[in-house]
C-alpha cells in the first residue's frame, strides 16, 4: 500500500471514530485509536507515523522488540495486546506503555516483580474474555472482579481499566453484549475503586465492529486491518 492509500484508510477510520462518537454525544477525544501493525514492516510503520498515527498495538513480543529497536528514532508509542508469556516481559518492558492483556494473576505477579527490580511502574488492562469463546484469552467474567482485587494491591503496576475481544459473530446484540457485558464490570469494579485513574479505559473494538464498541462506551479502539489492509497469514 502507498503512504497515500494509507494515509486515506487512516483519515477515514479517524472520521468514522468521530462519527460514532458524535452519535452517542461523546467528544470525539474520549476514544484514543491503537493502529494494529502486527505483521506490518516498519517501514509502512513509519509511514503511518507520518500520517497521524501515534499508538500502535503489537500482539507478539519478539515482533514489537525488533520494530521498537528499528523505530527507536522515531515518538511511536507502543501498546500491547496479545498474550504475555512470562519470559517475554523483558523484551517489551522497556518500549510498552501499557498491557492490554493481564489475564492471571501469575502474569501479574511476575510483571510487578520485574517492575519493582528496575524501580518502574506499568499501566496495565485485565483482559475478560465475555464471549465464552475458547479460543479466546481473558480472564472469566465470572473471575474478573476477584482477579481485578487482586490485580489492583500490585504496587508496581497501575490497573487502568478493561480489554476484551467481541464475540466473532454478524449478530450485532452478541457483539454488544460482550462490550456492554465489559462495562458492567467497569463500574462494579470503580464502586469497589480498584482502579488507579479516576476514569477507568475500555479496550474494545477492532476492524469489524470498533462503532459498537464506542457506543458502548470503548475509550481504546484497535485497528489493525481496516488501515493497513488485510494481513498476509
Ligand atoms: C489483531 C488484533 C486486533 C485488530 O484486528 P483487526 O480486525 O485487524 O482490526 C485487535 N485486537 C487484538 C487483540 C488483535 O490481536
Amino acid at each position: 500500500m502507498t503512504a497515500t492509500d494509507l494515509k486515506q484508510r487512516l483519515i477515514q477510520v479517524q472520521t468514522r471514530i468521530a462519527a460514532a462518537c458524535q452519535k452517542v454525544s461523546r467528544p470525539a477525544e474520549a476514544v484514543q485509536l491503537i493502529l494494529v501493525s502486527k505483521t506490518v514492516p516498519a517501514a509502512i510503520l513509519r509511514d503511518a507515523l507520518k500520517a497521524g498515527g501515534l499508538i500502535f498495538g503489537e500482539n507478539k513480543a519478539q515482533e514489537l522488540k525488533y520494530k521498537a529497536v528499528e523505530l527507536q528514532d522515531t515518538a511511536i508509542r507502543w501498546h500491547f495486546i496479545g498474550h504475555l508469556q512470562s519470559n517475554k516481559i523483558k523484551d517489551i518492558l522497556p518500549s510498552v506503555e501499557m498491557i492490554h492483556s493481564v489475564d492471571n494473576l501469575a502474569l501479574a505477579q511476575k510483571l510487578n516483580q520485574r517492575l519493582q527490580e528496575k524501580s518502574q511502574k506499568l499501566a496495565i488492562l485485565v483482559q475478560v474474555n465475555t464471549s465464552y469463546e475458547e479460543s479466546k484469552s481473558g480472564v472469566s467474567p465470572e473471575q474478573a472482579l476477584e482477579l481485578l482485587k487482586q490485580v489492583s494491591e500490585l504496587p508496581q503496576l497501575q490497573l487502568h481499566g478493561l480489554m476484551t475481544i467481541g464475540a466473532l459473530s454478524q449478530d450485532e446484540q452478541r457483539v454488544r453484549d460482550c462490550f456492554k457485558r465489559l462495562r458492567e464490570l467497569s463500574q462494579q469494579a470503580q464502586q469497589l475503586k480498584l482502579f488507579a485513574n479516576e476514569h477507568p479505559e475500555l479496550s474494545m473494538g477492532m476492524s469489524g465492529d470498533f462503532e459498537w464498541a464506542i457506543e458502548e462506551g470503548s475509550t481504546l479502539v484497535r485497528v489493525g486491518s481496516a488501515i493497513f489492509g488485510a494481513r498476509q497469514l
